[in-house]
């Protein structure tokens, strides 16, 4: 049923809530739940104030599986390789499960190895068909600079990576390192290792993964045997920074600049997507690196599924609420 829905999402925005369970430190400090799943779609948050009711696409609770949130989530991938532009992003507050939903661990893969694995599966069934080539480059965002998380080495001098449009309107990084990949094994180990080198001394930074945008940007070439037509569908799957606010009165003058691009980016992200929901007749992609990087897989014929990753605990209440209204904004 979901599947068709998602089928007819054609330059629609979804979004997703996940809880992630409660963790030792919050059982510790005896903090009790604040958001509960009422049902598959909306979710009900106990402020100081009263209970307010969030509604979503979908709403996982914290025991639900990596796979069945992929299940639900599937059908992007599908379209991809029908030749759509699409995002699966995670969005919340350090620690909230972004990455554990969009990469995961070795015993607990998320969506990107899955999805790598779901579409060399497509390929190879869909070969007598079509033949699909399979690129993939490896981007971080931190204070608005753009890193290659697949440059093989690094000689001390800054890269220069240039975001530019071609005349379809596709996105494309100039300078930035791209390979081509012949299985899902193969675009595992290129991922693993773009992920090894997030914030390497390369860049001369020290900032943990959570202060920058993670992209990866899968790329398909889908060349029909029956005539010569050619479509070209991408998966673009981002890994946002942490969403909370710096509330640190001493923060350092480098946390407070980290602290106000990913303010910036975020916000930028935001308007872009409340303007694609609205109908807006103006979309402000140029107000952030991020937006621009993502200009062809938001809004017009693209997909996009946004993840607000929350905790369920009263810890973590006044963040939690931030996203979750960053969320219905959206929608
Ligand atoms: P973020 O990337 O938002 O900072 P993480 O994904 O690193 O957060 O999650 C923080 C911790 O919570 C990790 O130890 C992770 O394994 C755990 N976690 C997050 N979401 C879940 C979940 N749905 N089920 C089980 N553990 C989770
Ligand atoms: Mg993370």
């Amino acid at each position: 049923k979901y599947y068709n829905q998602i089928e007819e999402m054609k330059g629609k925005i979804r979004v997703f809530c996940r809880l992630r369970p409660v963790n030792e430190s919050e059982r510790r400090r005896g903090g009790e739940l604040v958001a509960t799943v009422e049902d598959q779609y909306s979710l009900d948050f106990a402020t100081p104030r009263g209970h307010k009711s969030f509604v979503f696409d979908r709403v996982f609770e914290g025991h639900e599986s990596q796979e069945t949130v992929f299940q639900d989530t599937n059908a992007l991938v599908q379209s991809a390789m029908d030749g759509y532009n699409t995002t699966i992003m995670a969005y919340g507050q350090t620690g909230s499960g972004k990455t554990y939903t969009m990469i995961g661990s070795q015993n607990e893969p998320g969506i990107a190895p899955r999805a790598f694995t779901r579409l060399f599966e497509l390929s190879e069934e869909g070969k007598s068909r079509q033949e699909v080539l399979i690129h993939c480059y490896m981007l971080e965002l931190y204070n608005d600079r753009l890193i290659d998380l697949l440059r093989g080495h690094c000689n001390g001098e800054a890269e220069k990576l240039e975001i530019k449009r071609d005349k379809r309107g596709s996105v494309h990084v100039q300078g930035a390192t791209i390979r081509h990949v012949n299985t899902a094994q193969h675009l595992q180990s290129v991922f693993q290792e773009g992920l090894s080198h997030r914030h390497t001394a390369c860049t001369n930074m020290n900032a943990e993964s959570s202060r920058s945008h993670l992209l990866v940007v899968v790329s398909l070439t889908i060349s029909s045997r029956q005539n010569a037509s050619v479509l070209r569908g991408k998966l673009t799957l981002v890994d946002l920074a942490g969403s909370e606010r710096s509330h640190k009165s001493g923060a350092a003058a480098e946390t407070l600049k980290e602290a106000n691009s990913i303010n910036k980016s975020l916000s930028a992200l935001g308007d872009v997507i409340a303007a694609l929901s609205s109908e807006a007749a103006f979309v402000p992609y140029r107000n952030s690196k991020l937006t621009m990087l993502l200009q062809d897989s938001l809004g017009g014929n693209a997909k996009t599924l946004l993840f607000v990753n929350i905790s369920p605990s009263s810890y973590n209440a006044e963040e939690s609420i931030v996203s979750l209204m960053y969320a219905s904004r959206i929608k």
